[in-house]
């Protein structure tokens, strides 16, 4: 059994990388730069906790193989179980989504919440040590192709397996560079999306003074490419209370003052979302959140790559935080990670071909997401090919075909919750419910 494994970042991708690790190395260090607190309150190195963190259906499965009595933990802490269509209310492009029981389930609450009780199942684990407030700032060329890290208060730490989980923010570009590595080749597709988010207290339901009928615990307005930019949501959290989100698409960037809060959810394609809010009692102040767009380090590419370091979760490739794959992406990297050290081959190019295992990982995400994007001319970066754009265009009929069809919402949900590939849009039931539409529509 291989020693020592070193984590830098304990959010997410660093718990998960680190229980994996545990089953395989005799010690794993954890180093994260931030002081947890004891509560949920949003520490300053995931400043995105205080928006709507969805789970998608693949990375629940991954988080309660790795933990599972994690779903357990949550649900005594007040996250909320619900099925996708039965418990929420969609409004898609061509109008609400059918409601039913579509076995497609997850957790709701806040980021802190999720984070902190997977924190609390790393804990129990003797073999994972966390080091708080402590820092990387560099690393250091060892012989043979190795590495090992420096703090910031100058100590060395050397490990049989490093791992870089540090985020969207991470350093490894620039502090490969300036070992003598050359700096990986990044994509970028930015659909430019802003957030605006604030915490609420529902009135009751059967309450005098609420004017609408909630018979849903989520609710989700969507855009409508590409006549309206603008997207509400109203999700569940702990303590019934909801954290309501507001999202702007090619620079509509929703505001971040009351008033034009408010306005934002007016100007949505139904105003069920503030009807809604009309009653409820604002529990927070409103934070707003610039998204840098979907990037990806291509470090699969690099010929001469360090023989003891590896790169995963948002430090390989941030997604549009809009399709809520970031979690999943991390699990997902997590899982492939497990699958390569549990086939027990010690080989020299290990870390080598972790990354373009992970390359081929995170792909479907990426394309999922920034398909969607792409539909909105005001975003920039590479087109797809004439073959992806064609499946696109099919995901398009589906998509605007859900309200009619129990077949088509629940596929297409499938395929963005990474549940099914998406040649489950291609099934032929749902090819002809397609085609008849389409020439329904041209008789
Ligand atoms: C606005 C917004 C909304 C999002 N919504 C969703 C969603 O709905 N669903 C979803 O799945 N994902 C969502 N995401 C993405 C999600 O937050 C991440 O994908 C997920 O947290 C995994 O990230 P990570 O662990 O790789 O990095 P992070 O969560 O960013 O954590 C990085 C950690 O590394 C630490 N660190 C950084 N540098 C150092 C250093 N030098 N030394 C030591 N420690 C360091 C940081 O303090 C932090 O703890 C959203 C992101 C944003 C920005």
């Amino acid at each position: 059994m291989p020693k020592k494994a070193v984590v830098i970042g304990g959010s997410i991708a660093g718990f998960l990388a680190s229980h994996v690790l545990s089953k395989y190395f005799e010690e794993v260090i954890l180093i994260e730069k931030d002081r947890y607190t004891d509560d949920n309150t949003v520490r300053n190195g995931v400043p995105q906790a205080n928006h709507v963190h969805l789970l998608l259906v693949k990375g629940r499965e991954i988080l309660e193989e790795f933990f599972p009595n994690l779903e357990d933990e949550l649900i005594k802490k007040g996250a909320n179980k619900i099925d996708f269509l039965k418990d929420s209310r969609y409004r898609l492009p061509t109008g609400w989504a059918p409601r039913f029981d579509s076995g497609i389930i997850t957790f709701t609450c806040t980021r802190m919440l999720l984070e902190n009780t997977i924190k609390e199942q790393i804990q129990k684990k003797s073999k994972i040590k966390i080091r708080q407030d402590e820092q990387v700032t560099s690393y250091v060329l060892r012989d043979k192709n190795k590495l090992s890290l420096k703090t910031k208060e100058a100590k060395e730490i050397n490990a049989d397996l490093i791992v870089d989980c540090t985020g969207r923010n991470t350093k490894t570009p620039s502090w490969l560079e300036e070992i003598g590595y050359s700096k990986p080749r990044e994509t970028k597709i930015d659909s430019f999306v802003g957030y605006a988010t604030r915490r609420f207290i529902p009135s009751s339901p059967s309450s005098k003074t609420s004017k609408t009928k909630r018979d849903w615990k989520m609710l989700a307005i969507f855009n409508n490419p590409t006549s309206n930019p603008r997207t509400g949501v109203i999700y569940p959290i702990e303590n019934g209370k909801w954290l309501v989100g507001l999202y702007g698409i090619g620079k509509n960037y929703p505001p971040t003052d009351e008033e034009g809060f408010l306005e934002f959810t007016q100007n949505l394609e139904s105003t069920e979302l503030y009807d809604a809010l009309k009653d409820a009692t604002p529990d927070s102040e409103i934070y707003g959140y610039r998204v840098q767009g979907s990037r990806k380090y291509h470090y699969e590419e690099m010929s001469k790559w360090p023989k003891n370091f590896i790169v995963l979760g948002d430090a390989v490739s941030v997604f549009n935080p809009y399709y809520g794959q970031g979690i999943t992406s991390a699990a997902l990297a997590a899982k492939t990670l497990e699958d390569m050290l549990k086939e027990g081959k010690k080989e020299n190019d290990f870390a080598k071909k972790f990354q373009k295992k992970i390359a081929k990982t995170i792909s479907l995400p990426w394309v999922l997401g920034t398909s969607e994007d792409m539909r909105w001319p005001t975003t920039i970066g590479k087109r797809p090919n004439t073959i992806t754009r064609m499946v696109q265009n099919h995901a398009q009929r589906v998509l605007l075909l859900a309200p009619k069809s129990t077949l088509a919402t629940k596929s297409f949900l499938q395929m963005m919750h990474m549940k099914k590939p998406p040649t489950i849009l291609f099934h032929p039931l749902l090819l002809i419910q397609v085609i008849a539409e389409f020439l329904g529509k041209r008789n």
